[in-house]
């Protein structure tokens, strides 16, 4: 299970708080020759790498210039084809909207060996950390992740709404808060029913975490009064109105 040169690790840093990071994820950081990085990884996540290793950040931000997704991808395929070991580290779970899935593609087609280091996702984590039990015996019997992300210029929605709307459990929606206000309106348009419980969690897992719970008619309203910015989560359901986790680092919001 060491660390091989010439291969791509597609490895997940977790949610936020350095201690979900997994024992794997150290493991390859600490022998990598290269580590590209996004901007939603934990403090300290490349502590334990060498000294020689190369860390670049790679990270994208809501709204500013970035590199491209094409060119990171190229700068890993070579990396690992020169004999390197190449770490790619992303916030969460890789293969989680974490474009993990597109990276083992191009790198597939160069002939690249990858491996997929899984891990916590925001999701389930940051849930957790607010008290919100995604699934639940009583409430929930399915969970859903969807992104809240979807490019408003685009002609067909890739998100099926009345579909998510009959969805019985907790629906997570990723990227939620940008499109908050219409989202959730698609939702109610489509049956959901408004008095659902709704919660935002800002900042997971970490020092700052904040919780809001709400109801599916009114979460837009409290996340803009309460200026929740990324990253965020928007979870709706039962379960959403769960008490809060004792356990979290922050009393909720
Ligand atoms: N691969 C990641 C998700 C990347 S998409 C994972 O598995 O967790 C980025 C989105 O994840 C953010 O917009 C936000 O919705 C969510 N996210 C990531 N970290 C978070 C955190 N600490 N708290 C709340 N949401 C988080």
């Amino acid at each position: 299970m060491s660390a091989r040169a010439g291969i791509v690790y597609l490895v997940c840093a977790g949610p936020g708080d350095p201690g979900f990071m997994t024992a794997r994820a150290l493991e390859l950081i600490a022998s990598a020759d290269v580590v590209f990085y996004d901007r939603l990884i934990p403090p300290g996540a490349l502590d334990g790498a060498d000294d020689d290793a190369d860390l670049v950040y790679v990270g994208k931000a809501p709204g500013k210039p970035s590199i491209p997704q094409r060119e990171i991808e190229e700068r890993m395929t070579a990396a690992a084809l020169a004999g390197k070991s190449v770490v790619r580290l992303k916030g969460g779970d890789p293969f989680v909207f974490g474009r993990g899935g597109e990276e083992g593609e191009t790198l597939r087609a160069a002939g690249v060996e990858f491996e997929v280091v899984p891990g916590v996702t925001a999701g389930v984590a940051a849930s957790a950390y607010a008290g919100i039990p995604v699934t639940h015996r009583d409430d929930a019997s399915a969970v859903a992740f969807v992104t809240g992300h979807e490019d408003p210029e685009k002609a067909e929605t890739a998100l099926d709404w009345e579909a998510l709307a009959g969805f019985p459990g907790t629906l997570v929606f990723y990227m939620g808060v940008k499109n908050l206000g219409r989202n959730a309106a698609a939702l109610i348009a489509a049956g959901r029913d408004p008095e659902e419980p709704a919660a935002a969690i800002e900042r997971g897992t970490m020092a700052a975490q904040r919780t809001f719970v709400a109801t599916l008619g009114t979460i837009a309203e409290t996340v803009e009064r309460e200026r929740v910015g990324a990253p965020a989560l928007i979870v709706v359901g039962a379960a959403a109105a769960a008490p809060p986790n004792p356990a979290a680092s922050s009393s909720p919001g």
